[in-house]
């Protein structure tokens, strides 16, 4: 049975894991490179050199992707974890129903500390490589990594936990003719304030939870901002904004410059706005038979250990699009039941028949690879399987209901639903 544990990162999803491998009574060293833990949740004011952030690698590449005004885009009570909620308490001053970074980040500080995993976090400890120790290996691990005095030491572990974070590295919508543009361009891993965009034409690429948050903060000081949507069926002006329109995808850079979308219609534009989502990306391993192909991370089983390295090696924190804070404590418990003998794997080959029988499904639903960790609409049925592996209460009612509304209100294109969504509730014209 694995003793020791290498945990690779300390956002949410690194603290949870490493709170439930300890209380499994395994030896956990958490390696996290930045110089605090808390992960995404460390709004970082910096941004990449190059606006679209194309090579992570480059020195003073950034991590996070938070901009200055964020808020939650669910309420606080799908934001903690079940024995150390969010709900009900305070811990930065910001008692609001969807706080702002900084709450849940000083949120992230007493759940590090309180669980004692704080102790067990090596801060500015970069992770390079994780190899098994010999060929065909599974069992043991060597981590190679860089301290704060840019050393590279080596260390063996029984066990290697990844949980680096899914939403710094952007993908960028190809526009054909874009060597055409004149303009500026930008990720929305890039987008601090709107500040840069005063008095612009924006055109805004990708309308999820970010997306619409940034077009329309972007909105109060752009001239125009025009929104390019694959999924929208809400084309034309928005609504009470005197300066949003909704478009189709984007097609091409005309030869004049302009931006054409697939209904034929064409903006001038200054900026493009990329809120076009991120790539897994896991530097530091390089296994045989792990790959990532079309953002499918696999194969994994149910999206957290690959068959051939199971149980010493697993992922944390790749599902998309659900309760993420109960997601990755879900799936920490399963790794550390799994590791510490409380709970059993099916055996490789069945792993894989259900790694294939879940891609097959997918084909067969006519969803595309790039979908593969999207878990909406299926958050129940993902939820509840992993609740029971560890025998953990199923998703309440409620709860589901909280994330359906949370995720209907943040493509709304409605600015105030944060702050009325307890009045809401109160009024009883909300049955949450
Ligand atoms: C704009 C935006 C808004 C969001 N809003 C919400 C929301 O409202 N609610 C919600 O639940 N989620 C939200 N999320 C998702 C958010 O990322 C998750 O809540 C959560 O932070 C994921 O935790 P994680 O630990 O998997 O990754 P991260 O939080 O990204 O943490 C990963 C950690 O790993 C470290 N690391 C990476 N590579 C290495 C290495 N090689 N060696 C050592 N350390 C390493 C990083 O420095 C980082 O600290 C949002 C994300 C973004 C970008």
């Amino acid at each position: 049975m694995p003793r020791t544990v290498a945990v690779v990162g300390a956002g949410p999803a690194g603290l949870v894991a490493a709170r439930e491998l300890l209380r499994a009574g395994l030896d956990v060293a958490v390696f996290e490179k930045s110089a605090r833990t808390g992960g995404t949740w460390a709004y970082d004011p910096r941004a990449d050199a190059d606006p679209l952030g194309r090579d992570p690698a480059a020195p003073g590449a950034v991590h996070g992707s938070l901009y200055a005004s964020l808020r939650t885009n669910l309420p606080r009570e799908l934001m903690g974890f079940s024995d150390f909620p969010l709900a009900g308490r305070v811990f930065a001053g910001d008692a609001r129903a969807f706080p702002g970074h900084r709450e849940v980040l000083a949120f992230l500080d007493a759940f590090a500390e309180e669980s004692g995993v704080a102790a067990r976090v090596r801060l500015r400890a970069e992770v390079l490589r994780v190899r098994p120790l010999g060929q065909g290996q599974r069992e043991r691990w060597v981590v190679a990594w860089r301290g704060e005095d840019g050393e590279v030491a080596e260390e063996v572990f029984d066990a290697v936990v990844v949980c680096n974070g899914h939403w710094t590295v952007p993908q960028v919508a190809e526009i054909r003719g874009i060597d055409n543009w004149r303009g500026k361009q930008m990720h929305s891993h890039n987008y601090r304030v709107p500040e840069p965009f005063r008095d612009q034409n924006v055109v805004v690429v990708g309308m999820g939870a970010s997306g619409t948050d940034i077009a329309l903060e972007v909105s109060h000081v752009a001239k125009e901002v025009h929104i390019a949507t694959r999924y929208s069926d809400r084309l034309g002006k928005v609504g009470l904004r005197k300066n949003v329109w909704i478009h189709t995808e984007v097609d091409c850079i005309q030869d004049d410059g302009k931006i054409r979308f697939t209904d034929g219609s064409a903006v001038a534009a200054d900026s493009i706005l990329y809120c076009t989502g991120y790539h897994y990306h896991f530097p530091f391993l390089d296994l045989d038979g792990l790959a990532i192909d079309d953002n499918r991370v696999g194969p994994l089983y149910n999206h957290v250990f690959p068959p051939k390295y199971a149980p010493n090696l697993s992922f944390i924190g790749l599902p998309l699009k659900t309760i993420v804070f109960q997601s990755v404590e879900l799936e920490s418990k399963w790794v550390a039941a799994v590791l510490s003998g409380r709970s059993t794997l099916p055996g490789e080959e069945d792993m894989m028949a259900a790694v294939r029988e879940h891609y097959r499904q997918m084909e067969e639903a006519g969803r595309p690879k790039r979908h593969t960790h999207v878990i909406m609409p299926n958050w129940e049925e993902h939820l509840n399987w992993l609740a029971d592996q560890v025998g953990e209460p199923r998703l309440e009612a409620a709860r589901l209901e909280m994330l359906e509304k949370a995720f209907w209100c943040a493509w709304s294109m409605d600015e105030g639903y944060r702050d009325r969504w307890e009045q809401e509730d109160d009024s009883g014209t909300s049955s949450l």
